[in-house]
């Protein structure tokens, strides 16, 4: 990783966030700190970190509600939980509401790290096989598409054909290019079928009226833009 991972702690109990936080600024990583609930949630909007960790009891917004919010916009930043001892009801909802883990407080700085370290792998593995463009966004290896949170399924040449265009965005894409890559150099079929698996992406792109991203260059081919 080029720059260090940006993690937010959410938790109101001031010696407790500070002390997490020099541990992690010790290990390398930019920390964000938020005091109450409601912060936390902004904080997660405005700067994007690429984890979070949330305490369970917050003033404001509790962190089941946080978790939420976040989930409902399609966000997809890991989660891990801070949850005190015993409330085994509050782990099992707080992974329902979309956190991706939990520790459980008192919790020793080690294991915390641990977890950090496991969630930040396993994004950076995501975004390897993940192709996106604007709130587009497809996985390589679950073959899963989605627009914001909306997942959409696709046929196999639908796929193909998405996946091909979001490999080379914003290039102006020949048709005959798009025919030898997505159907292959022996495709002996009507040219017109492009034409045709284009308006079936675009159709299911844009179902609930989201911005056309999928663009015609009239004469020569496609493009993916904005
Ligand atoms: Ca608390």
């Amino acid at each position: 990783m080029t720059t260090p991972a940006h993690i937010l702690i959410v938790e109101d109990e001031i010696k407790l966030a500070r002390f997490v936080e020099l541990e992690l600024s010790y290990e390398g990583y930019q920390v964000s700190v938020a005091h109450d609930g409601l912060a936390g949630l902004t904080t997660a909007r405005e700067q994007n970190p690429d984890l979070v960790i949330l305490d369970w009891l917050l003033p404001g917004l509790p962190g089941v509600e946080v978790c939420r919010r976040l989930r409902s916009t399609g966000n997809k930043v890991p989660i891990i939980l801070l949850t005190a001892k015993d409330e085994v009801g509050d782990r099992v909802a707080g992974l329902d509401a979309g956190a991706d883990d939990y520790v459980v407080k008192p919790f020793s700085v080690e294991e915390l790290l641990a977890r950090v370290r496991a969630h930040l792998r396993r994004t950076q593995e995501e975004d390897a096989d993940t192709l996106q463009f604007e709130d587009l966004s497809l996985n390589r290896r679950t073959r899963e598409v989605f627009r914001g949170s909306r997942a959409i399924e696709l046929t196999a040449k639908e796929f193909d054909l998405l996946e091909y265009l979001l490999t080379n965005p914003r290039q102006v894409i020949t048709r005959d290019r798009i025919l030898e890559q997505v159907w292959g150099y022996d495709f002996m079929g009507d040219s017109n079928i492009i034409e045709v698996y284009i308006r079936y992406l675009r159709l299911k792109l844009e179902e609930k009226n989201e911005k056309r991203l999928i663009q015609t260059v009239r004469g020569v081919g496609y493009t993916l833009r904005n």
